[in-house]
């Protein structure tokens, strides 16, 4: 499937800088689907294209239950048609450029330009009409052409497919967050588990332009495949937004996190969190240990399945006691603290708030997190109903973000991150650095996260270790040690903490090029 952007100014190839691809090299990425290319088959000096190429493995798709999936035949159109999954290879392609991040020319950012957008089939079941309906009002000229289902055989009829063409004057970021939306609204058939980060998504993309849409209701129902808590939290954050639009904007001192995010969200990022955190997430949790369920199921499962072959056959210890083993790591290096209270950033189901209840010397235990599922999990493993007044007081569970200011998270004496971080993607990483460093400011911080020089463990024969996948579909990177130290050494410098890294699991003393599956590290105020 193929997707080909133009862009027409004087010095056009400087595109490539705000789209994050330099016109003279090809992009390459795997995602969960398949694989994306990004390259430029047209560059001068006045006009570029840039063409997103995906290859869907369409027999992985059907791997997975169709109630993830919703596909049941292995030749399904799906490698050919633009569709959710296209969308997904867009954010994995410009990630930056739809956050609305360049460092190099920032005066790109916010110029309107002329783009032209050309897409040979996309799926819609309702017509050329929605195309039309959902892209003129945001300013743009649509040519909508349906396909015949066999151009050899024009008695079989039309198909839902659609040849498209977009043209309009628009932000870069604007023109791929038209896209990334509308493509699965489009589409009508999401591909992946819609949840609160897909609500939270839909928000993050769509506020700036949704707001104001005449079928901003249509679009919100199709995208969030008729979930109603959903929608409905969509909704009333939106009309938020819209009664805010003539108020004065929030102080800075309220959004602690407002410079990182300020291109990520045209709209105020705490009505964002707003609506992770209210929200119900129907069935599995967004925590790791589910996540792995559903990524292996629904939505990389050919990869998946692989790597976790490859585990088992070199005999890796499976992933529970590893995580046992990161727990008790992290409890030993609270209590060598000293420390009397503890606060679990990304406590998830609860494991560590388990092992910190029967810990004397912690008289405050607190534990947050931003899926509301997660955490009734955790509420469940620690019998928190049953807990006296005074257990109660002495241990809480409260839903909540590490990426905005909360006085909550300050007053603690040592904090712990354990496998958070990886889940983070780079703007908001630095979000979380500024609240938990720069604000909370425990005297400890602890922090594990995958060691990727570990990874070459799992590599097929011949494989390079780039190559190999990260160990879990929402990691958003895993660090070499090397990485990983340059970004302690970068906290270290920055917030006034010293630190120590540490190996986390077996290791092989043959191999010392790859260390232990995981890495942590615990940083102390200085
Ligand atoms: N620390 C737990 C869970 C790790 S999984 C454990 O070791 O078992 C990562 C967790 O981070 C998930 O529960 C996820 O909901 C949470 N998380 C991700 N982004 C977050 C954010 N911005 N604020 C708070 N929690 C977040």
């Amino acid at each position: 499937m193929l997707i080909t952007l133009t862009c027409a100014m004087p010095n056009a190839p400087d595109i490539g800088y705000v789209l994050g691809k330099h016109p003279g090299s090809i992009f390459m990425r795997q995602f969960s689907a398949g694989t994306v290319w990004v390259y430029y088959p047209h560059v001068v000096d006045e006009q570029v294209t840039v063409a997103l190429l995906t290859e869907i493995d369409p027999v992985g798709l059907v791997r997975g239950p169709a109630a993830l999936t919703q596909l049941d035949q292995y030749v399904n159109d799906r490698p050919y048609v633009a569709s959710s999954l296209t969308s997904v290879a867009l954010r994995v392609a410009f990630s930056s450029a739809l956050a609305g991040r360049c460092e190099a020319r920032p005066d790109l950012v916010g110029r309107s330009l002329h783009w032209e957008v050309t897409i040979p089939a996309l799926n819609c079941d309702a017509g050329a009409d929605l195309i039309t309906r959902l892209f003129t009002p945001l300013g743009y000229e649509v040519v909508a052409e349906c396909l015949p289902l066999d151009a050899r055989f024009p008695a079989w009829g039309e198909a839902n497919l659609f040849y498209v063409r977009l043209t309009g004057e628009q932000t870069t970021q604007a023109a791929l967050s038209h896209l990334y939306v509308l493509l699965p609204v489009l589409d009508n058939a999401k591909h992946y588990y819609v949840d609160a980060q897909e609500a939270a998504k839909l928000l993050a993309h769509g506020s700036a332009w949704l707001t104001n849409h005449p079928e901003r209701d249509l679009i919100t129902r199709r995208y969030l495949r008729y979930k109603r808590p959903l929608i409905q939290q969509v909704e009333s954050s939106l009309a938020r937004l819209l009664a805010k639009d003539d108020e004065a904007p929030e102080t800075v001192d309220e959004l602690a996190t407002e410079e990182p995010l300020k291109g990520a969200h045209d709209a105020e990022p705490h009505e964002i969190v707003q609506v992770v955190s209210a929200l119900e997430a129907p069935t599995p949790t967004e925590t790791e240990h589910d996540m792995d369920a559903v990524e292996a199921v629904g939505k990389a499962p050919v990869e998946t399945v692989a790597i976790e072959t490859a585990k088992a056959t070199v005999g890796e210890p499976p992933e529970q006691r590893l995580h046992d083993l990161r727990l008790q790591a992290v409890m030993e290096a609270v209590r060598a603290s000293g420390a009397h209270s503890l606060v679990d950033l990304g406590c998830g189901e609860g494991r560590l708030l388990v092992l910190a209840i029967t810990e004397r010397s912690l008289t405050r235990i607190l534990g947050i997190d931003v899926s509301s599922t997660a955490l009734a999990r955790a509420r469940r493993r620690l019998h928190y109903e049953t807990l006296s007044d005074a257990q109660q007081r002495r241990i809480q569970i409260a839903l909540g973000s590490l990426l905005y200011r909360d006085k909550r998270l300050e007053g603690f004496d040592a904090a712990a991150l354990v496998e958070v971080i990886e889940h983070l993607d780079a703007p908001r990483l630095g979000a979380m650095e500024r609240v938990v460093f720069g604000l909370a400011r425990p005297r400890r911080v602890i922090v594990t996260t995958p060691n990727r020089d570990y990874n070459i463990r799992w590599a097929q024969p011949d494989q390079p270790a780039e190559a190999v996948r990260l160990r879990h579909g929402d990691h958003r990177f895993e660090w070499t040690r090397a990485e990983g130290r340059a970004w302690a050494d970068r906290i270290a410098a920055s917030y006034g903490y010293t630190f120590e890294q540490r190996e986390l699991g077996p290791s092989d003393p043959d191999s010392p090029e790859i260390g232990a599956p995981s890495q942590m590290f615990v940083f102390d105020l200085g």
